[in-house]
């Protein structure tokens, strides 16, 4: 059986760049690994494949979803859009031994606890707001007032780190040595 491993942190925070480079520390150390794929009913980005990104689903397929208790964890934005974890697809890989990583917020980590008290909560934490504000920023993906949103959600989810067992703030330009201290945290 595998070890499930909560990562959260603030949109901008680099969550998705360390988790790129602990995929690659994990494969140079021979140890089976699979990043979780959510589901989710926000629309599909530039450059990002369905199935592979996100299980992009319609509002009505994922509300059902819900009903049915295919979730392991789920939540709905600021922006109006659903995420979810499914269930089938996280036992899957926990029970073929790989570690199972979860790109999720606190809300759903705090589910996933209830459901799955052995879960490693892990916190990425920008050095601060205000570079997480020029980092969102820096994106240019996003409307003014989408980033308005997240850097609300951000200073909620910054107050609230501690209820993590372990937070790793990832300073710029310093992702493969926060991702390094994930994978020590992870196998100590
Ligand atoms: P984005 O739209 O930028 O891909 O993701 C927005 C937010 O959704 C991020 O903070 C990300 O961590 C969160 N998120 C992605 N997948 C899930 C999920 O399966 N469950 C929950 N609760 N949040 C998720």
């Amino acid at each position: 059986m595998g070890k499930l491993i909560v990562m959260s942190g603030p949109s901008g925070a680099g969550k998705g760049t360390v988790v790129q480079e602990l995929l690659k520390i994990y494969q140079e150390n021979s140890k089976k690994v699979h990043l979780s794929i959510s589901a989710t009913t926000r629309l599909k980005r530039e450059g990002e494949t369905p199935s592979v990104s996100y299980y992009f689903l319609d509002e009505a397929t994922f509300l059902e979803k819900i009903k049915q208790g295919e979730f392991l964890e789920y939540n709905k934005y600021g922006t109006g859009k659903y995420y979810g974890t499914l269930k089938s697809h996280v036992f899957k890989y926990l029970n073929e031994g790989y570690d199972v990583i979860l790109e999720i917020d606190i809300n759903g980590y705090k589910q996933v606890l209830k459901n799955y008290p052995n879960a490693v909560g892990i916190f990425v934490a920008p050095p601060s707001l205000e570079i997480l504000e020029q980092r969102l920023r820096a994106r240019g993906t996003e409307t003014e007032e989408n980033i308005k949103k997240r850097l609300k959600t951000a200073e909620v989810e910054m107050a609230n780190k501690d209820i993590y067992p372990h937070i790793v703030i990832n300073e710029d330009g310093k992702s493969y040595e926060a991702a390094l201290e994930v994978f020590d945290i992870i196998n100590n």
